[in-house]
């Protein structure tokens, strides 16, 4: 039988060898945070699981049997299991790539059988026509870039399935004063096919986004999806296909709470009479809070937006509980990634919220799939839905 092709990525399963190691011995002092674990309660489907796994799989340097490949893709590359590593060992990185050697293999689970043809052919994750990617974006501005403009890379699940999300982020953009541009060749950012072991094809799909990007020669590129701002800054350049340096991506919660920004949003300020204070609770999604350390700007956004009162998950920032979307979960192993949700839902309606709010478009969408089959139905909105409304 002849080895794997080389991989497509700048790291590699090998390099990672003695950390996986350390995982597959550990006394699973990560497990109780792993919403796979927990959902299941079994033992293979923990971070310790998954990571003998593959410490059997790199050994053996054969293909992997049915079983292991579905242990592989129960997870939701969430990071749980990171940030209560003491020593911080990047498991979720070493499933991705445990993955894209699955891919290699032509080991491909069911439900991801036609997902990379799709996303290449069609330029988003749901097959929908490339030509109709900004046509629910009503309020588009798009004037000739100049030096302050900024650029709002959409995303797929955000044009195609919630525009409201980038509408609002737009009267948002536009209430002060910002240059927005969209970029018109804009592809899926990739994400989706990273974690689920499609390296190559989302190689290709940076490719295009940074050319395009770099033509327009704008220098900051803002994005209401983490997964994209995740993509852009921190896969990409793993992907061998970095954005130019002089370009600066940030999760459009880190742009508003810069100091002028801040300061006329906060002119906007208005206590209301306090019957009409709801409690909202905030979600951190994982790629934008494990992931890029983003906790505090969401907040501070919430914050100002008279009529919410912030409340907190039991388990919030870098210990936030995942929503079950992440890892291509819905798409593998859709009825664990609902229970992951229920579960997530269940907390909330622990707090005092009578709202759920994110940051995350995949995060509401996977929320608002499953919050009407939880209990009493908990409104679900982004934050910028939240902000946009105010400032009207
Ligand atoms: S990620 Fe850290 S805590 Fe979790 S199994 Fe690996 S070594 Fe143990
Ligand atoms: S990334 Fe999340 S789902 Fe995957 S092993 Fe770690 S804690 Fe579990």
């Amino acid at each position: 039988m002849s080895g794997p092709p080389p991989p497509s990525s700048t790291d590699s399963l090998d390099q990672y060898a003695k950390v996986n190691r350390l995982c597959s011995l550990c006394s699973r002092m990560c497990r109780h945070a792993c919403p796979t674990h927990i959902t299941t309660r079994s033992d293979a489907c923990s971070p310790v699981g998954r990571a003998l796994t593959i410490e059997l799989y790199r050994g053996n340097k054969t293909a992997l049997t049915e079983a292991p490949v579905k242990r592989l893709y129960q997870c939701t590359l969430c990071g749980a299991c990171k940030s209560w590593c003491k020593p911080s060992h990047e498991l979720p990185r070493i499933i991705e790539l445990a993955r894209e050697r699955v891919i290699q293999e032509h080991r491909t689970p069911a439900g991801l059988l036609d997902f990379d043809q799709i996303v290449t052919q069609h330029h988003n994750v749901y097959g929908e026509p490339h030509r109709e990617r900004f046509k629910a974006l009503t309020l588009a501005t798009n004037q000739p870039p100049s030096n302050d403009t900024v650029l709002y890379f959409v995303g797929c699940t955000t044009a195609y399935r919630h525009p409201e999300i980038a509408t609002a982020a737009i009267q948002v953009l536009n209430h002060l004063g910002i240059n927005t541009h969209l970029l018109q060749k804009e592809v899926c950012c990739g994400s989706p096919l990273i974690r689920a072991g499609f390296t190559e094809t989302a190689q290709n799909l940076a490719k295009q986004n940074v050319e395009a990007i770099t033509q327009s020669g704008i220098r900051t590129i803002i994005t209401t999806c983490p997964g994209c701002a995740r993509a852009l800054k921190l896969d990409y350049p793993k992907l061998n296909v970095p954005l130019p340096k002089s370009v600066r991506v940030l999760h459009i919660t880190e742009f508003l709470t810069r100091s002028r920004q801040m300061k006329r949003l906060k002119q906007h300020e208005a206590p209301p009479p306090v019957a009409e204070i709801i409690p909202v609770v905030y979600h951190d999604p994982c790629h934008l809070g494990r992931e890029l350390g983003v906790y505090e700007p969401p907040r501070k956004l919430l914050r100002l937006i008279p009529g919410i009162h912030l409340v907190e998950f039991q388990n919030n920032r870098d210990h936030a509980d995942c929503c079950g979307a992440g890892g291509a979960l819905p798409k593998t192993f859709p009825d664990l990634a609902a229970q992951i949700a229920k579960r997530r839902l269940k907390d909330a309606f622990q707090t005092t919220a009578g709202m759920i709010t994110s940051s995350c478009p995949n995060c509401k969408q996977h929320f608002l799939r499953h919050s009407t089959k939880t209990g009493p139905l908990l409104p679900v909105y982004d934050l910028l839905e939240l902000l946009a409304g105010v400032l009207k």
